[in-house]
């Protein structure tokens, strides 16, 4: 979360200088855990299956990007450990070739 918040400040300030002050850039999640946000993601059931948050997904080179959550980079265990206690066994499985 503190990684977004300092990603952010760059972002804000080129806005502002290229935008001006009318537009605001604001976040929702800005003050929640990512626990809150797991867990209210897990009931959105409908996005489950667009939903992939896996680092071999946007590797540099088209022909290496995994079309799958690989189910052992950083981001696929942080989803699978922060989603376990709020999903069912079949729908952890969603995020993890590893759980189906
Ligand atoms: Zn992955």
């Amino acid at each position: 979360m503190e990684q977004v918040l300092e990603r952010g400040e760059p972002h804000r300030a080129a806005l502002a200088e290229r935008v001006g002050d009318e537009l605001v850039v604001a976040s929702y999640l800005r003050d929640r855990s990512e626990l809150w946000v797991a867990q209210v993601f897990s009931e959105l059931e409908q996005y489950h299956h667009v939903f992939r948050s896996c680092n071999r997904a946007f590797a540099q080179a088209p022909g290496e990007r995994a079309t799958q959550w690989c189910g052992e980079c950083d981001k696929c265990l942080f989803v699978n450990l922060v989603l376990a206690p709020f999903l069912s066994r079949r729908r952890y499985g969603t995020f993890s070739p590893a759980n189906r």
